[in-house]
């Protein structure tokens, strides 16, 4: 058995400081302290204050995903105590829900058990021919930005995250890109 339970804007992160989440949206939760806050979805963003950086919050590999609440018009769903944040640390800090607790979801599993590890993405055949299917990810001055944290969210609105390799490209083939509307995000 395994609790989950919401994070909401305020949570504070496993990188301590002045760590936190700084997005919420819609939905407001009644606090334990008895203040209300809204609820923080994946995708939005938070502070790291031991990088001082601004990071994304995925989900927390093996962690619930069609239980948590989605929201329409954010395409995305909702993040929970154990996300991780994908700021410049080697190390992703997560969020630990501190105030969201009128709000869990209850696993059978040992779901927890991968919470807090960073996800392995899983490698694409290593082919100097196929590198051309996949994406490669560049900055403004069409740089390829190599050895970097990305999410990728998808047209479901799940999220898959990697880290590009020294080529830039990610693990996404551009195929599968063009077929469907996706946003990138890059950490930190
Ligand atoms: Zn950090």
């Amino acid at each position: 058995m395994a609790i989950f339970y919401s994070a909401v804007k305020d949570d504070p992160l496993s990188s301590g400081g002045n760590s936190r989440v700084v997005e919420g949206w819609n939905d407001t939760i009644e606090c334990e302290d008895g203040q209300t806050r809204y609820l923080a979805y994946l995708g939005q963003r938070a502070w790291c204050d031991a990088c001082k950086s601004l990071g994304v919050i995925v989900a927390a590999p093996g962690s619930p995903d069609t239980d948590r609440m989605h929201d329409h018009e954010l395409n995305a769903r909702q993040a929970l105590g154990g996300d991780l944040v994908m700021c410049k640390c080697a190390q992703r800090p997560v969020v630990i829900a501190r105030y969201g607790r009128s709000w869990m979801i209850e696993t059978g599993g040992n779901a927890s058990a991968a919470a807090g590890k960073a996800a392995e993405v899983p490698a694409v055949p290593a082919q100097e021919s196929s590198f051309n299917d996949r994406f490669v990810l560049r900055d403004a001055n069409g740089q390829s930005i190599a050895n970097a944290a990305y999410v990728v969210q998808r047209e479901t609105g799940d999220f898959e995250y990697g880290e590009t390799d020294e080529k830039g490209h990610t693990h996404l083939l551009s195929s599968v890109a063009a077929a469907e509307s996706i946003r990138v995000f890059l950490a930190g």
